[in-house]
């Protein structure tokens, strides 16, 4: 549990690494551009604010895609100085009246150093004249910093009655990792050395706090599931706060030749891996609707993954090979067939982190 405060907060947002390592992130640039250039019908003249703009790249899209107004939001000083020199240097920034939207003219761009909750004693702007609302507001494990509910504010204080938001969902899914998820093969075997305990340190660390670092698809061992999903233009800033359970089912990879193997394993699952989505759907995006997906099965973000490691590992096994051995062995003995979680995920009172707690239990055959 970090404690992360404001000053600090939009601080780490002054340095140019953070956002060149945004700017870089393909995944996350191809979603925003496409949801932005190629869904003219909804860009087109609109009045667009961008909250959070950091270097403005979001809002040189909505002026590129033929906005009529772009109202670009950043609270730290030192970026907000930045977006304005950057929209400047590109002929986007707005130095005459407001455009009538027919003549095409891209000097649309007005930086606003504020926080959005504040932007009324900034701005000359009324309440909901907005067309549409973008952010990129995602932290890790979606919700880490908390600043979706300042998207919301913005949503309700700017936003025009069915106006859209992009993105204008966001899905948070969940799946088990096995053992090459963990540090534990690294140390087995080091140039033929076995440092195992060093793994099985880190493992234990990690059971206390959770991680965010990449996991490959491959070392999934169980079925993902959605653990939450959030309609932006609906929810509420309290709907952040969430407790949600699922099952995972074991997933076994097909040994080549052998289709027996499928029903007669066992797997070990050592934890769950966290991701999110977030959709610009036809809702919004009616010309080209798009997904940034941060999954583990998807080219790498930023974002990475979040993982959250058991104490112990569970055992799972298939529904074939559990009951084959309750009747082998009697009733009781037989491996579980499903991993029943309850994760909750809540904002931390008074700063950005949040609280993340996971209970599970193995569950079935039925
Ligand atoms: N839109 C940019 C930057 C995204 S990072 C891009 O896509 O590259 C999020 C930015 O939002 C940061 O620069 C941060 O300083 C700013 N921010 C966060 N909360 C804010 C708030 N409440 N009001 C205004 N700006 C905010």
């Amino acid at each position: 549990d970090i404690k992360i405060v404001n000053e600090d907060y939009f601080g780490s947002y002054s340095s140019f690494g953070i956002h060149r390592e945004m700017l870089s992130d393909k995944v996350r640039m191809d979603a925003y551009g496409k949801a932005i250039l190629k869904n003219p019908s909804l860009l087109k003249s609109a009045v667009v604010m961008d909250v959070g703009c950091g270097t403005g790249i979001l809002s040189f899209f909505a002026a590129r895609a033929g906005a009529s107004r772009v109202i670009s939001v950043e609270a730290s000083e030192k970026m907000a100085a930045v977006a304005t020199q950057l929209a400047k240097d590109n002929g986007l920034l707005r130095s005459k009246g407001p455009t009538d939207g027919t003549s095409p003219c891209t000097e649309v761009v007005e930086i606003v150093q504020s926080m959005v909750e504040e932007l009324d004693k900034r701005i000359d702007i009324q309440p909901h004249s907005v067309d549409v609302l973008i952010s990129e507001w995602m932290g890790y494990c979606l919700l880490y910093e908390s600043m979706l509910g300042s998207v919301l504010f913005a949503r309700d204080q700017w936003l025009k009655p069915g106006g859209a938001i992009l993105p204008d969902t966001a899905t948070i899914f969940v799946a088990g990792f096995g053992k090459g998820g963990t540090s534990l093969p690294f140390w087995e075997n080091v140039y033929g050395f076995n440092m195992s305990s060093v793994g099985k340190e880190l493992v234990e660390d990690a059971a206390r706090i959770p991680i965010v670092d990449v996991v490959d698809d491959h070392d999934l061992v169980t079925s993902a599931a959605v653990l939450q999903t959030f309609d932006l233009v609906t929810m509420t800033p309290d709907e952040m706060d969430f407790t949600a359970t699922v099952e995972l089912e074991p997933k076994f990879c097909s040994v080549a030749g052998n289709s027996n193997d499928l029903v007669s394993k066992t797997t070990q699952c050592y934890g769950v891996v966290l991701w999110f989505d977030t959709g610009f759907t036809t809702r919004f995006c009616k010309e080209m609707p798009a997904n940034l997906s941060t999954s583990p099965a998807t080219p790498k973000t930023h974002w990475s993954q979040t993982i959250l490691t058991f104490r112990e590992p569970i055992v799972i096994a298939s529904e074939k090979f559990s009951r084959d051995r309750s009747t082998a062995i009697g009733t009781d003995a037989y491996p579980a067939t499903r991993i029943h979680l309850r994760i909750s995920i809540v904002r931390a009172s008074q700063h950005r982190s949040i609280d993340i707690s996971l209970e599970t239990a193995g569950v079935g055959p039925d």
